[in-house]
This record gives C-alpha cells, structure tokens and sequence, in this order.
C-alpha cells in the first residue's frame, strides 16, 4: 500500500482509515503511532494526531488536548525506545523536509536502514 501512494497526506488517507494495515505501537480516540512503512532506521515508529494538523508549525492553541496527547505518546515511545536500545531522537520536518503534509512525529534509533 505505502509503496504505491503518492498523495501527499499518507496519514489521513492510508494510515489512520486503516491502522489494521499498520503494525500499531500505540492507538487512542485522539492519537495514532505504528512503525514507519518504510524505515530509514533500525527502529522507526511515527506519532500522528487523527484529526488534520498539517504540521508543527501550524498547531495553534485551539490544538492544545490533541497536542498534549500527542506529546505524552512520543515521550511514552521515546522512552521506551531508549530504555531498549540505549538512545534516541525524535523528529519533525517542517517545509520542503516534510513529505506528507500531516502533522507527524518520527521516533528513531539505530542506524539506518
Ligand atoms: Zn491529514
């Protein structure tokens, strides 16, 4: 599925309709993360809102329960990825960085892939 989309909002189209589809790390009424479809690292794992947030630059404070959602899964997933791999990084793009125009958060470790 992943290697065939080419839209630029992966998220509202593919992954949050159908998370069965996804290897689901974490789901709630607000939050979604799974691992990366196509990693870049050894440990890959993207955090996404369910409602459209086009990206960090563009939260605003009409956000704010989503985004304290959001931010208390990535700190869950970051620090259980640190604690089982020994670091971590976590990652938004923002602009021409950002391929997918929806607010998403990279959670990684290890090298690349
Ligand atoms: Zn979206």
């Amino acid at each position: 599925m992943a290697s065939q989309y080419s839209g630029d909002d992966f998220y509202c189209d593919v992954a949050i309709p159908a998370p069965e589809r996804l290897d689901v790390v974490h789901e709630d009424d607000l939050v979604l993360a799974f691992h990366h479809t196509r990693p870049y690292w050894r440990t890959h794992i993207v955090v996404v809102p369910k409602q459209h947030i086009p990206s960090f630059t563009t939260l605003t404070s009409a956000d704010e329960k989503v985004a304290r959602r959001l931010f208390a899964v990535v700190q869950a997933i970051a620090t259980e990825t640190e604690r089982t791999t020994g670091a971590a990084a976590v990652l938004t793009n923002l602009g021409d960085y950002q391929d997918s125009k929806h607010l998403h958060i990279h959670v990684h470790s290890g090298p690349r892939t």
